[in-house]
Parts: C-alpha cells; sequence; structure tokens
C-alpha cells in the first residue's frame, strides 16, 4: 500500500480529477492525506520509541492494600508506598473496601512500571487525584458534582411485581418500599394481571457524565392493572411523609391486601399450587389462597389481638386475629406459628405471625386468608377497609399542588426519555 502511494505523486492531478469526477470525497481528501505524508516518515515509518502512557483499572482484591496492588502491578515497593500513604490521606487504610477501582496512567519501561497518576472515587460524591510532582506523589480531592433530578422507572409485569422492578433497575431498598406501600391496596398475587404496568418516580443524583449515581426518595408509584389504576402520590406534612391515593386518602388501611412478604409473590398462583381446586373466593372456600414458597413471612394484616392460634383440622397451624370495626383475619397452613404469638396477644399491622407453609389439607405451600366482618365471612379482595387519615382543608389543597407538579414531572421524563 505505502509504495503505492509513493508513485500517487507522479499520478496526482490525474487521479484528483477521476475522484473528483467519480464524486468521492472521501477518497479524495484520503489523497491529499496521503501526499502529505512526510520523506522521512515514509521512508523510516518507525520512529524511535518514548514510553507510551497506558491506562487502566486496576480493582482491589478482598484483604488487599494500595500499596500490595500497585508492587503486583510491577510498580517499586518505594513508589508503590507513596502512592498507598497519599491515597491514606483521605481514605484511611482500613476504610478500603474490596472491588474498590483504581485509575492509573503509567508508563513501563525496564525499570518497572511507572505511575503518572491515579484516581479512585472515595464517595459518591468525591475523588481522589495523585500526581506526580517533582518524583513525589502529591493526592488531592476533587468533589464530583452531582445534580438532584428526578427519575423514572417504568415495566410491565409478567411473573411478579418485584422480579418486574429489579429488572426495570430500581433498587432493591425502592422497590421494597414501593410493594410495602401498595400492599394495602393490592393483592400481588390475584389483584395484578400478566401484563399490568407499573411506574416509579423517585428523586435522585446524577453526575456529568448523566449516570444516576444515587437513587433517594420515593415520590410516587403507581401500577396499573385491568380497570385499576393505583395512582399512589408522597406527601409531606409537619415533617412526616407518607402515601396517599389520588382523592387525599391515606395509603395506610386498617387491613393489608396482601398479608405476607410480596417480594416472593408471583402474579399467577404457582409454587405447587395448580393441583389446589379453590383459588378464588366462594361459598366452599371463604378466603384467598397466596401461593408463595414454604417459610415466607406472614404478617398481621392490620392491628389487632389474637383470638385463637395453633392446630385446627384441615387448616392446619392457624392464626385468628380480631381487629376493630368488627373485622376479623384468619391465616391457615402455617408451616410455624411465632412463639410471641398467644391467644390475647396484641399485633402491630405487618407483626410477622409465622412463616407459610402446607400444614393441615393443603395440597401445596400457600397461605390461605380469610377475612370475617360481623360474623359473616367476606371476600378478602373487595374489603374496603377504612383509610387512616383523609386530608382536607388546606392539607388538601396543599396535596393537590404536590400532586400535579410531581404528575408534570412523570410527563416531564417521559418526554425528555422518549425525544432522547
Ligand atoms: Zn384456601
Amino acid at each position: 500500500m505505502l509504495d503505492l502511494h509513493l508513485h500517487y505523486k507522479r499520478l496526482g492531478t490525474a487521479l484528483a480529477l477521476v475522484m473528483v469526477l467519480f464524486g468521492s470525497t472521501r477518497a479524495f481528501k484520503h489523497y491529499y492525506s496521503v501526499e502529505q505524508i512526510p520523506s522521512e516518515l515514509a521512508a523510516n515509518p518507525t520512529p524511535p520509541v518514548a514510553p507510551i502512557i497506558e491506562e487502566t483499572t486496576l480493582t482491589l482484591a478482598s484483604g488487599g492494600s494500595v500499596q500490595k496492588l500497585l508492587t503486583g502491578f510491577g510498580v517499586n515497593k518505594e513508589s508503590a508506598l507513596q502512592i498507598a500513604n497519599a491515597f491514606a490521606q483521605f481514605v484511611p487504610h482500613n476504610k478500603l473496601k474490596s472491588g474498590q477501582d483504581f485509575n492509573v496512567r503509567y508508563k513501563r519501561s525496564e525499570q518497572g512500571v511507572e505511575i503518572e497518576s491515579f484516581h479512585s472515587q472515595s464517595s459518591i460524591d468525591q475523588k481522589i487525584i495523585i500526581t506526580k510532582a517533582d518524583g513525589n506523589y502529591i493526592s488531592k480531592a476533587e468533589k464530583i458534582h452531582l445534580t438532584p433530578v428526578v427519575h423514572v422507572f417504568e415495566g410491565n409485569v409478567h411473573s411478579s411485581f418485584y422480579s418486574a422492578a429489579m429488572k426495570a433497575g430500581v433498587p432493591t431498598k425502592l422497590v421494597q418500599e414501593a410493594v410495602d406501600v401498595l400492599s394495602y391496596v393490592v393483592n400481588f398475587q390475584h389483584g395484578i394481571q400478566p401484563g399490568a404496568s407499573f411506574k416509579i418516580l423517585c428523586n435522585a443524583l446524577r453526575n456529568d457524565k448523566g449516570d444516576i449515581v444515587k437513587i433517594e426518595q420515593l415520590r410516587f408509584v403507581s401500577l396499573k392493572t385491568g380497570q385499576q389504576d393505583h395512582k399512589l402520590f408522597a406527601f409531606t406534612e409537619n415533617g412526616k411523609m407518607r402515601f396517599f391515593n389520588e382523592k387525599g386518602e391515606s395509603v395506610v388501611r386498617s387491613l393489608l391486601q396482601t398479608p405476607l412478604n410480596a417480594t416472593k409473590l408471583c402474579v399467577t398462583s404457582g409454587f405447587g399450587m395448580r393441583r389446589h381446586p379453590l383459588l378464588g373466593y366462594n361459598k366452599q372456600h371463604k378466603g384467598v389462597d397466596f401461593g408463595a414458597p414454604t417459610g415466607t413471612p406472614v404478617l398481621a394484616a392490620g392491628e389487632g389481638r389474637v383470638v385463637a392460634c395453633g392446630w385446627s383440622g384441615g387448616y392446619g397451624n392457624r392464626v385468628h386475629i380480631r381487629h376493630s370495626g368488627g373485622y376479623e383475619t384468619v391465616y391457615a397452613h402455617l408451616k410455624f406459628i411465632n412463639k410471641n404469638i398467644k391467644p390475647g396477644a396484641a399485633v402491630s399491622q405487618r407483626q410477622v405471625l409465622g412463616g407459610v407453609g402446607m400444614t393441615g389439607s393443603a395440597t401445596g405451600p400457600h397461605l390461605h386468608f380469610e377475612v370475617i366482618l360481623n360474623k359473616h365471612h367476606i371476600n378478602p379482595m373487595k374489603v374496603q377497609a377504612l383509610p387512616s387519615l383523609k386530608l382536607t382543608g388546606g392539607s388538601l389543597k396543599k396535596f393537590e399542588t404536590v400532586k400535579s407538579a410531581t404528575q408534570k414531572e412523570m410527563v416531564d421524563f417521559i418526554q425528555t426519555k422518549a425525544v432522547a
């Protein structure tokens, strides 16, 4: 190729003309760049090599130190110690965690590896930079600029709300918070149809590269399934943050729709429940069944007092709780009942009663859950438990403002994303 290029000079004018005729601008440019190759470089294509500065990322192994990491990379002991000490001025040795990344720029020579600069993030908003000056390594901290932003996660539920949210990138803590607020109003197994859509809006921090580096406050969660469209808004009043529905009613209900740790619940009744003939509520089957892995924590649906607990024929291990307003709840087929759950004991909402099992006449691990109102069994999925609080007056006005602002932020985020 190079030999051919050398002949271009003579062919120059003619070739340029041909290229213009063919309309190949790119080739035309290339032709001139070839013309400009310095003759000495063409004659001797490998100029004398200065040590090339390379870059790489070193990751701290478990139990490792900065010094060991560097000597292992080929840096001499003295320099490695200097760099380690410079870094320790900001991050003490004992605060280092395995998996920490260090970006290094270095030169490799016969003497070994020489570090030019070394930097690592010490927290989400600070990085430590070590540079070489007059043969010594000096360190400084640099603030990483973070911008508060709103972030929206979206997804569709196929097997479980929990796994769909995780798949959408929602951090675990935020998923748990969303599950907790939705548990009051959604039956996470029978109340969600496959394909249901959700949105989760939260406050977050973004770095200059555009990456979300920290998720802060959950501010809105919606779940749309069939005819139902749950929209829950965070609203802070007197320093207390609570979730409310669109009407300004507290999401906290006297009874949970899902009296289980919902992270383990699939929207189809799996877990060996296929042969169970009675999944839904009817005259013979006076409750709803939640198929869940053995041992899944069973939660008290509401505050109340234990009426009875222990073995009860086909129910297996059963807990019966009386609540206010004429409500009672029953939890059956438990693998075990917690020791502090005894007749007469007071229980709080979400208190763990025991674990899912298949005791009694159960054919697979599941929770059989009944709701009784004024001595009559009612369909737990149709319970209209009362909200603990309903906003009125000035509070409701403030809430309406927050609600509109949140909805606008949601629309803005989705539109911006669509454009990008
Ligand atoms: Zn049942």
